[in-house]
């Protein structure tokens, strides 16, 4: 049954893309209710309501859905009960198995696998001895990854040598953690492809991501790579989700290793930072096709209207206090977004513009410039 405008929608999560959804479903009259452990959190500073509790607090979680009549996540790390105990009152996307299989890396490569996805070669390691010589070294030189609660490159650590292992592992401190051997990448892309639960899917265009220190940088809209990579790509991502049998808003993030091979990274079961072009440059932004998802109304159209370069704006960039804004806003083709988050620490997001253009090259330039610009402040 569609949800229709003046319905009162939950989310759990108070981060940055709970805020950029409230937006979306706010613009299209809807209410929003934001549960989240902190009491001042990004989301909640633009939400109707806010709950301030534990995910797991069963009590909470029945407040949210006295008030909400559906409820979706930004944050993956949602424990899988609880989403369960919501749905069993309320309409929840993305369903427990999806975010299950999509937080846990060991479950997430294993689901790829099974059903047929090219992936990096992994072992599990939950006691660095127990394997085999050879399985190690032939997934040296690799990267070692905590199974979960990893996120922007923080529970990862690289193995060079056979001897390495055991000490990455306990300094990583996580009982399970994925060995990946360590690809050498001409690009990374990701697809953000949203499905209704009629079946119904659409993709939005390919993006490409640069990554520094292992958080996403710069995504450039659309990528540039030859066309049928960006099809195979876009059929990649629509595949996993009906695989999953997904309702709401999946990224695929990919690696394009040596001849144009496409292997999934990994798998986010939400709207996703490469996506966040889509606000300002497509007709529809993966936001609003999160509320139409989980609204039950007809998926929007993905087409893009202008090239766009997305920049995130990191912590470091208030070293020497507030940014100077004008650098941003007085380039005419700049949309900047701020998150209002309150502590500007290195590696946190606080907030990323968007330049427009009417190719990715001269959209990419004027990114840059301004990049350059705010670091000189
Ligand atoms: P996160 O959950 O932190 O995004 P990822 O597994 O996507 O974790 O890793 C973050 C980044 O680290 C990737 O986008 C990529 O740049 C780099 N990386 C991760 N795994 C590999 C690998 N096997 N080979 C080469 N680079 C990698
Ligand atoms: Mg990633």
């Amino acid at each position: 049954m569609r949800v229709l405008p003046g319905a009162v929608l939950g989310v759990l999560g108070g981060g940055q893309l709970g805020r950029m959804f409230v937006a979306a479903a706010q613009r299209m009259g809807y209410q929003i209710a934001v549960l989240d452990p902190a009491a001042d959190n990004p989301t909640g500073r633009s939400a109707d309501y806010s709950i301030c509790a534990d995910y797991d607090d069963e009590a909470a979680l029945g407040r949210l859905a006295d008030q909400c009549v559906a409820i979706t996540t930004e944050f993956e790390n949602i424990p899988a009960a609880s989403l369960r105990q919501l749905s069993e009152r309320r309409a929840v996307t993305p369903d427990a198995r999806s975010v299950s299989i999509a937080q846990n890396r060991v479950l997430e490569k294993q689901f790829l696998r099974d059903n047929g996805f090219a992936i990096a070669p992994f072992a599990v390691i939950q006691q660095p001895s127990d394997h085999a010589d050879e399985t190690i070294t032939c997934l040296l030189p690799g990267i070692l990854k905590v199974s979960q609660f990893g996120y922007d490159g923080k529970g990862q650590k690289s193995v060079n040598h056979q001897a390495d292992l055991t000490a990455a592992y306990a300094q990583l401190s996580h009982p399970i953690c994925v060995l990946e051997k360590f690809m050498p990448l001409q690009r990374e892309i990701s697809v953000v492809v949203a499905r209704g639960s009629d079946g119904e899917i659409k993709s939005f265009p390919v993006a490409e991501n640069q990554h520094v220190n292992g958080i996403l940088d710069i995504s450039i809209v659309p990528a540039r790579i030859p066309p049928a990579l960006a099809q195979q790509a876009q059929a990649v991502a629509c595949r996993v989700a009906e695989r999953l049998n997904y309702q709401g808003v999946l990224c695929v993030e990919f690696f394009v290793v040596q001849d144009d091979e496409l292997l999934v990274n990994e798998i986010a079961p939400r709207p996703h930072n490469s996506g966040h072009y889509s606000i300002d440059a497509c007709i529809t932004s993966q936001f609003e096709q999160q509320v139409r998802t989980l609204c039950n109304l007809p998926l929007g159209e993905t087409t893009q209207h202008s090239a766009a370069v997305m920049v995130n704006l990191m912590g470091e960039l208030w070293q020497n206090g507030t940014p100077d804004w004008n650098v941003i806003l007085q380039c005419t083709t700049a949309k900047l977004h701020l998150y209002e988050k309150t502590d500007a620490r290195p590696g946190r997001k606080m907030g990323h513009f968007t330049v427009l253009g009417t190719d990715v090259d001269e959209a990419l330039q004027q990114a840059i410039l301004i990049k350059k610009q705010l670091q000189r402040h």
